[in-house]
């Protein structure tokens, strides 16, 4: 199974994400869990949950990837921001309990100058304050391109901070090809040795979701600049190759590209007849 869809913009709701989702040819997506800068979560209506469980099961959606806001930093320096991330995502795995069994994808965050080893401790700290046994939602840290003091730019970051997370069952990697592309792999040239490399240092039983987008940039750029898809230095046929990577299989492939629905929807179609479905 196939399963591709894009970074909804929409904010009308779960049945309203679901039923664009349908028009523009997608079985999976992800949504802002609240404004991409923080803020409040958007009001969660029990019909509304109802009616989309129910679009998502007749259109054979897959799981569906989360996306905590940006301003989101796990290893900030200063307390009162780790407080803000810490029940910023403790409040939205909550509220993922009513659409019980999906991701929660989060960037790791920046260490802004504590320096890596801080980032990772911090990070992990976290985690281990927010997850519980009892969640169905599995946490996906984001693979990063590198910018600034990011966290997350290399397979053996994300490692180090899985290691220190005691949940290990609710904690898994959502692979950017941006970013892993800016951050120096060249999963255009090389797919299976970046791939080898990520199953040798994470293990890909823990690869859950793929944001699948083209770069502006060149390789190894630290920049974080998406491209629609084979409007990049990527390539599409390059894309093309990791959504039909066995090892890739059944995963959910999210387009976070510069698109509009109608943008996507090309996309989409685009993809789908290269997987050959
Ligand atoms: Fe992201
Ligand atoms: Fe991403
Ligand atoms: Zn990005």
């Amino acid at each position: 199974m196939f399963y591709i869809g894009n970074h909804t913009t929409s904010s009308r709701g779960y049945a309203a994400m679901g039923r664009q989702m349908i028009k523009n040819g997608g079985n999976t997506f992800a949504f802002f869990t609240r404004n991409p800068r923080g803020g409040k979560a958007k009001k969660t209506d029990p019909e509304d949950i109802r009616k989309y469980l129910e679009i998502a099961q007749e259109n054979h959606f897959g799981k569906i990837v989360a996306h905590a806001p940006y301003t989101l930093n796990a290893c900030a320096a200063s307390e009162e921001l780790r407080t803000f991330a810490r029940e910023t995502m403790a409040d939205d795995l909550k509220r993922m309990e009513l659409i019980p069994g999906n991701y929660y994808n989060f960037h790791p965050g920046s260490h802004v100058g504590q320096g890596a080893e801080n980032g990772i401790r911090l990070i992990a700290q976290l985690l281990n304050e927010v997850l519980t046994e009892e969640q169905s939602t599995v946490v996906l840290l984001e693979t990063m391109a590198g910018k600034g003091s990011e966290m997350g730019r290399s397979f053996r970051e994300l490692r180090a901070i899985m290691d220190l997370v005691e949940q290990k069952d609710k904690i898994g990697v959502c692979l950017d090809t941006c970013h892993v592309w800016d951050a120096g792999y060249d999963i255009a040239a090389h797919p299976d040795e970046v791939l080898e490399e990520f199953d040798q240092v994470i293990g890909l039983k823990c690869l859950k979701a793929v944001h699948l987008n083209d770069s502006m940039n060149e390789r190894g750029s630290h920049k974080d600049r998406h491209a629609k898809i084979g409007e990049g230095k990527i390539g599409l046929e390059a894309l093309v190759r990791l959504i039909r990577h066995p090892a890739l299989c059944g995963i959910p492939f999210i387009l976070e590209t510069p698109n509009d629905d109608e943008g996507w929807k090309q996309e989409i179609s685009l993809l789908r007849k290269e997987y050959g479905e």
